[in-house]
């Protein structure tokens, strides 16, 4: 996702403010301590205006920022989409993205030319997708968020559009959800919902907190809105993809919760980075290789080892954009180092979510059918956009280097066993 300058400026590490106060008068100030200055003044500027506030209280949407809603869509219209002859194309699948009821429905009628009206195709579908509720998956980063933040007496509210019934019975299948919020409040416990700010508002009045005190993370336009207009600093984490650019108005837009830095609002840190990388719940994929676009070895002089997408457009869905790493199976050479990226590739600005791995390794030669397991464990960047090719290179580099050393610390090491790798080499081995 190309973010906007803003935000590249923040990745950068920040000198201490107190070289500030410590230097001499800009006069007398040799040059190198004058850029010092300027970088810290114009820190000091930005940060006076997209971090206006510190805040001590949170407020969540819940679909599309903390629950992979659209993922569940997905799998009930592919069923009712049956019923009518019509085949699920995984390009509608990323066009619903981050859309309301009403607007999903309105689409798949139009895209499908289905002989029945929106309404109809809302009141068939809701109860499909009540039964489904128990299958949305957390977004990446949710709970990790969740538990920090809990752990560290942050007081959190969580604010939806849905019913208070319906987020009850969607957050009931995640463990210490509940219990995490001290207020949990329902489009249907105010008189007009996002984006209109009185939902985030009347969270704040039960919180019991001033307006200047609470950060919104919202992932949809209108909840991005709703929170500027209630006067409350926002964090966007876009639902739409490749749109981040809609979001200006919120004071910063992250890729993913993953990406989320809670000291900048003065909130507790988080502390799980480790030299450079987040350890993630270890997820698995594989298929055969296939040829990509034929521009990693190419262009790049990287060979990445593409996976089929369309046959993973469920997982793709449930992982969000960016740099990660772990280790890969080959089933007749042996398990590698490996760091791949999830997305849309910026530079190139890809039409569709691709996977692309690249093994640390030098083959020699192309591996096109082969069989090719990944276990992905662990996170490194958001993906971004390069002003050129050249700073595109150095950053994949960059990336390799960055999962070559973490993959021999412990936490990321026994990962190399991992069954899922293994089978597919013993199932190799039986068959040769
Ligand atoms: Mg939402």
């Amino acid at each position: 996702m190309a973010y906007s300058l803003p935000l590249h400026f923040f990745r950068r590490p920040c000198p201490p403010l107190s070289l500030s106060s410590r230097s001499p008068p800009s006069s007398s100030r040799p040059p190198v301590a004058n850029q010092l200055h300027s970088f810290v003044e114009v820190w000091k500027m930005a940060a006076t205006k997209h971090f206006p506030q510190m805040v001590s209280h949170v407020i969540l949407d819940l679909d599309g920022t903390l629950l992979n809603t659209d993922g569940v869509m997905n799998e009930v219209l592919k069923v009712f989409l049956v019923k009518y002859g019509k085949r699920w194309d995984n390009k509608i699948s990323q066009k619903i993205i981050g859309r309301t009821p009403l607007e999903v429905a309105t689409a798949v009628v139009k895209d499908f030319s289905l002989s029945l009206t929106t309404e109809e195709l809302m009141s068939a579908i809701s109860p499909m997708f009540s039964d489904q509720w128990c299958n949305i998956k957390a977004l990446p980063g949710a709970n990790r968020l969740i538990k920090h933040l809990r752990s560290n007496g942050v007081t959190m509210a969580l604010a939806s559009n849905s019913s208070k019934s319906c987020i009850e019975a969607k957050i009931s299948f995640h463990q210490g959800w509940k219990e995490s919020f001290s207020v949990i409040i329902g489009g249907d416990e105010v008189t007009t919902g996002k984006p209109s700010p009185e939902i985030f508002l009347e969270a704040a009045k039960r919180m019991n907190v001033d307006i200047s005190n609470c950060l919104v993370i919202e992932d949809s336009l209108p909840g991005v809105a709703a929170g500027k207009a209630a006067g409350m600093a926002v964090v966007a984490v876009p639902s739409l993809p490749k749109q981040a650019g809609l979001y200006s108005s919120a004071d910063v837009v992250i890729n993913s919760l993953l990406d989320l830095h809670p000291e900048k609002w003065g909130l507790p840190p988080f502390e799980d980075w480790i030299e450079g990388t987040l350890p993630i719940e270890p997820w698995y994929i594989g298929g055969p290789v296939i040829k990509g676009f034929g521009r990693g070895s190419k262009v790049l002089g990287i060979p990445t080892a593409n996976l089929p997408a369309e046959n993973f457009s469920t997982i793709l869905s449930e992982h969000t954009s960016g740099v990660y790493f772990g280790w890969a199976g080959l089933s007749t050479r042996g398990i590698y180092k490996m760091v791949m990226s999830i997305g849309w590739n910026p530079y190139f600005d890809n039409t569709e979510k691709t996977i692309e791995p690249w093994l640390l390794h030098d083959f020699g030669e192309d591996f096109y059918g082969e069989e090719l397991r990944l276990a992905i464990v662990g996170y490194i960047r958001p993906e971004a956009n390069f002003p050129s090719l050249e700073s595109l290179i150095a950053r994949i580099h960059e990336d390799g280097r960055i999962a070559k050393k973490a993959l021999d610390l412990p936490i990321y090491a026994g990962s190399k066993d991992s069954p899922y790798l293994k089978n597919s080499m013993l199932r190799s081995n039986c068959h040769s």
